[in-house]
């Protein structure tokens, strides 16, 4: 058997219900390859104790012979926008440092119903708001594939996590393209769904209309398995959709109708945007993503060539509307309720003023500076007004595509990871989330799955685009690109 920590979550899960190893052992295991791999950067806080005994509980239901869901007693971890009881949670900023929940969020109490350990929490950047893992108040997460280079984000260590295999599958958030680019840009595999298909109870907020938790992991099979535990309405969201959840993990096999083995895509229309294959993607993604569409056609796919016309607009629509409701949300963060106060103050003016300037980054200030701006009497017909007319007819465009494709495949980002540190401008980085930014904003399920390694030697991702509540859809396409390719296997080498 290959070491514990190079098998897939649907592996593990086999190895535990087999009796090859235990959930104990397979956690102790992971615990102790965390402990080894500090100088990624991936945890902001590791609970060993809490862990074990969740992993012995496991073992004591299988030992008494209980019937047990493929999850119980594999271990993962959160990214720590997710709250969590008897686990602190940051959201990787100062404003919340040793912030402890009284409840779990609802994906996290619906993992741990189906029996998952919970190891602890990952960096990310500060409220999720970033691309690259560097605006976190706790340092930076670090690329397994180059530790010089960002994993992406927000949930950069989530993505750290697996790509470096210190767990199998991590909880991810995605507003703007967090769970899809830094699955890319570390070769590994991960899904946004449909907004409202996943409680956004105790996830905290940065955009509401946005946000959306989804699972990260090395394959689609094993992303097939935590989505289907996540997913579900929830009336403590009242965005939360009272929508059926299909069986993800069968529809990965799912035969189509008139499939073959060889050709399991068969009769699968996928959309080439004109938009996402032109300037500013650099060669070396272009190739990748190309080279993965040639495959889904030889799966058995023909490829329809698509417009998406308002991709670009898609940039300043989501940089208005997200820190519009960023400033709405982080108004909470005020020295009263919880979270940092700052030491010494005058009144209670002063009090918010020096509390929100010290527990606050320099990201987060912006965009509540901006968010503020365009909220205001004056600029908001201007700016806020103007953007959620943009975004309907975004995702409009969309439903047209859909007319003649099923799923639309291009670039998650348009370049190979960068170095740490190697940006200074904020707008360069709003720029980067192109490919992202249209189907947060149109609410639809998009996902990540690694089809080549770039410039560097570094991964590639390729996005698939589904309509809404169509992620199962997704999961089989990538599924069966990942029975026909081995990019998802591709391992660090600086990592064995
Ligand atoms: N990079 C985008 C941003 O900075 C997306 C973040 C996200 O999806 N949480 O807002």
């Amino acid at each position: 058997m290959s070491a514990l920590h190079d098998l897939t979550l649907a592996q593990q899960s086999q190895a535990l219900a087999s009796g090859q190893t235990t959930s104990v052992a397979l956690t102790q295991h992971v615990l102790d390859r965390i402990a080894a791999h500090t100088e990624l950067g991936a945890f902001l806080h590791v609970d060993a104790e809490g862990a074990l005994a969740v992993a012995a509980a496991s073992d004591a239901r299988r030992a008494a012979g209980q019937s047990l869901g493929a999850l119980d007693g594999v271990p993962i971890a959160h990214k720590d926008i997710f709250v969590t009881q008897g686990q602190p949670t940051t959201a990787a900023s100062k404003m919340l440092r040793g912030y402890q929940s009284p409840f779990d969020a609802t994906v996290v109490a619906k993992l741990k119903a189906a029996g998952v350990v919970s190891v602890g929490k990952l960096n990310c950047d500060e409220f999720a708001m970033g691309g690259a893992n560097e605006n976190s108040a706790y340092g930076v997460a670090r690329n397994p594939w180059d530790t010089t280079r960002i994993p992406g984000g927000s949930s950069g260590a989530s993505a750290v996590a697996v790509a470096a295999r210190l767990v199998a599958a991590t909880t991810g958030t995605d507003t703007g393209g967090s769970i899809r680019q830094p699955a890319a840009l570390t070769g590994i595999t991960g899904i946004k769904p449909t907004y409202g298909r996943c409680s956004r109870f105790g996830m905290i907020a940065f955009a509401s209309s946005l946000d959306q938790a989804g699972p990260m992991a090395r394959t689609a099979e094993d992303c097939a398995l935590l989505l289907q535990a996540m997913s579900g309405f929830d009336e403590r969201d009242a965005t939360s959709a009272q929508q059926p959840v299909p069986d993800f993990v069968a529809a990965l096999t799912a035969p189509r109708a008139g499939a073959t083995a060889d050709q399991p895509l068969t009769g699968l229309r996928v959309g080439v945007p004109k938009e996402f294959f032109g300037e500013g993607v650099s060669a070396d993604v272009l190739a990748a993503n190309r080279a993965a569409l040639a495959q889904l056609e030889s799966l058995g796919a023909t490829l329809v060539d698509i417009s998406l016309p308002r991709t670009e607009l898609s940039i300043p629509v989501y940089y208005i509307i997200a820190p519009a409701e960023a400033s709405s949300n982080l108004s909470r963060y005020d020295g009263v309720k919880f979270g940092h106060r700052a030491a010494k103050y005058g009144d209670l003016n002063d009090m918010y003023r020096k509390t929100r300037a010290e527990g606050f980054g320099a990201e987060v200030k912006r965009r509540i500076m901006i968010g503020t701006y365009v909220l205001s009497h004056g600029y908001y017909d201007a700016y806020y007004l103007q953007a959620q007319k943009l975004r309907r007819m975004i995702a409009d465009d969309f439903q047209a595509a859909f007319r003649v494709c099923d799923v639309i495949a291009g670039p998650v980002s348009p370049t190979v990871a960068r170095p740490i540190g190697s940006s200074t401008d904020p707008v360069q980085e709003y720029l980067a989330d192109i490919f992202t930014l249209p189907a947060s904003l149109a609410g639809l399920p998009g996902m990540s799955a690694p089809c080549g390694l770039g410039e560097h030697g570094l991964p590639v991702g390729l996005q698939l685009i589904g309509n809404y509540w169509q992620e199962a859809q997704l999961l089989h396409t990538a599924h069966a690109f990942q029975q026909a390719t081995d990019w998802h296997q591709r391992a660090p080498a600086a990592l064995a």
